[in-house]
């Protein structure tokens, strides 16, 4: 018998990174919302690396921000050391990088969420679904509660059917010993979800008093540290370095020597693991002629003595793990704190979604995070984000959100999910992205702000700082674009001194500008402001006039993408209807079901000829 325990517009179930942004996403946006997780002292839990950021999934964090999420206001409240990356490379792969302290990342989001006017955050495993004619109406907990809600968000993460497994110690379990969630994973599959068996592993974690941090190399964070949040005012300045060693030829060996018990190559894990985020037994095997890999000593927290050893994920027993740790300079001595392990979980095939993140067999339930097949916090998080905005949008009557993949990487990451699904844990990289120039860590803001206002996520008062900001580039780039500058001697010693080519004639300020070797400080020098602008205002106005004619390149190439994205397929389309189209891609429209032309050509396995024919079929408007 269950009871009912109340009703809500919007159930977020689990409080990993993706739930925590999607009901902070519904209950800001005003939908009556209610969290269920399994620990509420775990919100945002970090089961594996202490960090946010990085290529492309940094750009990720300011998009979040950007659209009004949390992710990068609670990591800037809450790292241990920041560090921008690729600084000496071009702006579309410049990433913000920070190390998180775990323990204090979970205290900052739990106290957001409880202040969150219209969220109720309560602990509860939930084990099945109430769905009434095909729609689903709620949850049922394992404590028999009925909740009642019109749109539910699965976010469970790892937690699926999830088994942990370290040499041949296998065990039921959710990541870090908590419990796994075996009710729900079937109850899905009765409704006939179709899931798959991925995999991903972890490190050891060693007592920082046993490391020997003389034999490695010290990584401190930046002087001046940038931030992820668009509202971010104050730095953190007591950093922590990290340390980095390397692995040699012993330990490859210790690792050769035991090859057959790694739970990897045992047979004893089923599921697909992420290529991109190898085990060390992987990449030894793999990259054999590598006489070493680097091995990141990340320190957990400020108040803890837990390292994470970055780049040893492994699903070795114990004692080879111990024999591993001990070849590696600076870790000779080193004691296990807590032993790395791989998990095998279920995840949802992501092509049974619609682009809202919402379930095609399911109106009302939304599934977002790692339950998508992806692997990453912070391509949870941005997962997370957009569910939510949907599942309150449905909520409330208001129209659905999706971001194409000129907008942002959260847009190239679910249309990559819902379009082409795939075959191993999903990680967002800067080659996905095909118009990468123009979804940089810099314009995330310029990107997004202005949608998560109209969404209702950003306040009254950014928005204004923000519209502001874009007055301010946009008057720079236009008085630049008037100023002229004459060969003057003043001119040509800045010109001199930048290694460039002494000026003949007079040029405009943007012309001069755009010269590689040139920077705004250099203009500004010779041709100030009016008023002093800020850093961020100067670096957008150096990056929009430099990059100009490849950024306008690419904005024609999005033109072009979005003519085919607006010739949208009608809903009621009847595949078999149209001849000509090969059996394969007649089978991949059907289950895919593509709203646009655009996307049914980015389905894998449909070519070009298949793509015109649906093409002319839609323009005769049949
Ligand atoms: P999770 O963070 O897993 O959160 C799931 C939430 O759901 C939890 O709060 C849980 O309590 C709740 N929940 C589960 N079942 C129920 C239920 N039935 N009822 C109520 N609540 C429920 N990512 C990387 O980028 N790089 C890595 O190297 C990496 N390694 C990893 C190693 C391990 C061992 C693990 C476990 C994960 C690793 N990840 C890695 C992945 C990363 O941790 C996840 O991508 C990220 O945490 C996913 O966020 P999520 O919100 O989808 O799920």
């Amino acid at each position: 018998m269950t009871y009912d325990a109340g009703h809500y517009d919007v159930i977020v179930i689990g409080g990993g990174h993706a739930g925590c942004e999607a009901a902070y996403a519904a209950a800001h946006r005003g939908a009556k919302t209610l969290m269920l997780t399994l620990n509420l002292d775990m919100l945002a839990f970090m089961p594996c690396n202490p960090s946010i950021g990085g290529p492309a999934k940094g750009v990720v964090v300011r998009e979040i921000d950007a659209l009004g999420g949390l992710m990068g206001k609670v990591i800037d409240k809450t790292y241990i050391q920041m560090r921008m990356l690729n600084t000496g490379k071009g702006p579309a792969v410049r990433a913000l990088r920070a190390q998180a302290d775990k323990p204090l990342y979970i205290q900052e989001m739990k106290s957001i969420l409880e202040n969150e006017r219209n969220l109720t955050l309560r602990q509860a495993m939930v084990e099945r679904l109430i769905v009434e004619d095909g729609v689903c109406k709620g949850v049922i907990t394992e404590t028999k509660a009925a909740y009642y809600a019109d749109s539910v968000v699965i976010t469970t993460g790892t937690f699926m059917r999830g088994r942990v497994i370290i040499g041949d110690l296998s065990y039921e379990s959710g990541p870090n010993n908590q419990r796994a969630s075996v009710k729900l994973s079937e109850h899905l599959e009765e409704l006939g979800f179709e899931l798959v068996r991925f995999k991903t592993g972890t490190p050891p974690r060693v007592n920082s008093h046993t490391i020997d941090y003389s034999k490695t190399e010290i990584q401190p964070g930046d002087d001046n540290p940038r931030h992820f949040s668009y509202e971010t005012t104050e730095a953190i300045l007591d950093q922590i370095p990290c340390w980095l060693t390397y692995t040699n030829e012993f330990t490859h060996k210790v690792i050769d020597e035991n090859l057959n018990l790694s739970a990897m190559y045992s047979g004893m894990i089923k599921g697909t693991g992420p290529r991109y985020c190898p085990s060390i037994e992987d990449k030894v095997v793999r990259f054999n002629d590598k006489p070493r890999h680097q091995i990141f000593l990340e320190p957990e927290g400020r108040n803890t003595e837990e390292i994470y050893v970055q780049g040893l994920s492994t699903s070795m027993p114990e004692y080879v793990q111990r024999e591993m740790l001990r070849t590696i300079p600076g870790l000779e001595n080193s004691e296990i704190m807590r032993a790395g392990y791989a998990i095998e979980y279920d995840s949802v095939v992501p092509t049974q979604l619609w682009p809202t993140l919402e379930l095609k067999a399911i109106p009302g339930l939304f599934t977002a995070g790692q339950i998508n097949g992806t692997s990453g916090y912070e391509e949870a998080a941005g997962q997370g984000l957009m569910a939510g905005i949907n599942a309150a949008s449905r909520a409330m009557g208001r129209e659905s959100f999706i971001l194409d993949r000129s907008q942002a990487y959260i847009g190239v990451m679910i249309d990559d999910l819902v379009t082409k699904g795939t075959n191993e844990p999903y990680r967002l990289l800067t080659s996905r992205a095909e118009y990468r120039l123009l979804l940089r860590h810099d314009n995330a803001d310029i990107r997004l702000t202005e949608i998560g206002y109209n969404i209702g996520m950003i306040s009254e008062e950014r928005y204004k700082l923000f519209a502001e900001k874009k007055l301010l580039i946009e008057k720079e780039q236009e008085r630049l674009a008037d100023v002229m500058l004459k060969p003057t001697e003043e001119v040509q010693k800045v010109i001199e001194n930048s290694g460039g080519t002494a000026l003949k004639e007079a040029i405009r300020a943007l012309e001069l500008l755009k010269r590689p070797e040139i920077k705004y400080e250099m203009i500004e020098q010779l041709t100030p402001a009016e008023q002093e602008l800020p850093w961020d205002v100067k670096e957008q106005v150096e990056i929009q006039i430099k990059y100009q004619g490849y950024i306008a390149k690419s904005n024609q190439q999005v033109e072009r993408m979005l003519k085919m994205e607006n010739k949208i397929i009608p809903e009621n389309i009847d595949y078999d209807d149209i001849s000509g189209i090969a059996t394969e891609a007649k089978e991949k429209f059907k289950k895919v079901r593509p709203l646009s032309v655009g996307q049914a050509s980015r389905i894998s396995g449909v070519n070009p000829s298949d793509v015109s024919i649906l093409l002319v079929y839609i323009e005769q408007g049949r």
